[in-house]
């Protein structure tokens, strides 16, 4: 089936980098989030994020306009009955996600894919939920999004064949390159990457490093471009614990326990750069470890 009205709900740093990548090639694309102020912000930061690539030479002003032009925010799931494909961008809490596809799938046309981009949920659950388990999939896109070049590609149990050609081609189509997944808590990139996230909180918990001293130490001696702290404040405090979480109810086993000082950062509501707090605080010039 050939996709080319979008629909994204969640206007938050995944949401708006998909609608930006998804305009840019050409897709209209409405953008959903519980307010229209917060879909508007969301399409302010892609127009910020698009003036930025105009200054590095990456696209051109006329392509940043009219990709403007092809972006609306919603506030009304009905909106998106004029949509070929839905990609769910919420927050990564299932009650959120189950609440959204309740509501929005009756306004769905029936051939309409839904997908969604969750870091760690069961795909084959959400899809459970939903009235259309065939032609629901992981889509998992990368943050930042016009950066990243990989998606994860997620079938659930009863993914069809159509559908999941139709996803991996529209990633394709958007320049990106796919890894496929089985369905299993994290799927890969996070399978592997948050247990080395918490473990690094933990060796920061039991004083072994500082947040610098941790950073340091994984960026010059792994050759990894970012700390492993700064990319938990990068991808958002409560998304990491969420998703440790996920794996240690999913997997039963205690090497996911999420390290409890990760819980408190989330419990002072300190979720990394999205709060300009988190290991760092971000509110001055530089960032400033927290601990
Ligand atoms: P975020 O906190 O930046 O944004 C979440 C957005 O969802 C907010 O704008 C919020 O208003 C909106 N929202 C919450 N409830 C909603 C509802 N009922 N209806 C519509 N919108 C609602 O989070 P994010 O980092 O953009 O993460 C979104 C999803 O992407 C999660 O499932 C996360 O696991 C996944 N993801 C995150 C990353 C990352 O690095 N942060 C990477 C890949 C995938």
């Amino acid at each position: 089936m050939e996709i080319r009205r979008i629909g994204v709900i969640g206007a938050g740093q995944m949401g708006n980098g998909i609608a930006h990548v998804c305009a840019l090639n050409g897709f209209d694309v409405i953008v959903h989030d519980i307010s229209l102020e917060r879909a508007e912000a969301g399409i302010a930061t892609i127009m910020g994020n698009m003036n930025r690539q105009v200054a590095k030479g990456k696209i051109q002003e006329s392509e940043r306009d009219a990709a403007l032009d092809r972006i609306s925010p919603s506030m009304d799931y009905a909106r998106l009955a004029e949509t070929d494909m839905v990609i769910e961008s919420a927050t990564e809490n299932e009650e959120v996600k189950r609440a959204i596809f309740g509501e929005l799938c009756p306004h769905l046309n029936a051939e309409t894919i839904l997908c969604t981009n969750t870091s760690s949920i069961s795909i084959t659950r959400l899809a459970a939920i939903t009235d259309r388990p065939e032609k629901f999939m992981g889509m998992h896109f990368m943050n930042p999004v016009p950066v990243m070049e990989l998606v994860e590609l997620i079938r659930g149990i009863a993914t069809d064949d159509a559908t999941f050609k139709s996803i991996e081609t529209l990633a394709l189509g958007l320049g990106k390159q796919v890894a496929t997944a089985e369905d299993f808590p994290a799927f890969i990139v996070n399978r592997i990457l948050l247990p080395m996230i918490n473990e690094s909180v933990y060796t920061l918990y039991e004083g072994v490093g500082s947040v610098e001293s941790i950073d340091k130490a994984m960026r010059l001696g792994a050759n990894h471009k970012m700390g492993p702290l700064q990319l938990a404040d990068f991808i958002g405090l409560d998304t990491c614990l969420s998703i440790m979480q996920v794996l240690y109810d999913g997997m039963g086993d205690t090497k996911y326990r999420p390290c409890p000082l990760l819980v408190k950062y989330v419990e002072a509501g300190w979720l990394g750069r999205k709060t300009q707090r988190g290991f760092y605080d971000y509110r001055g010039e530089f960032p400033v470890p927290t601990r």
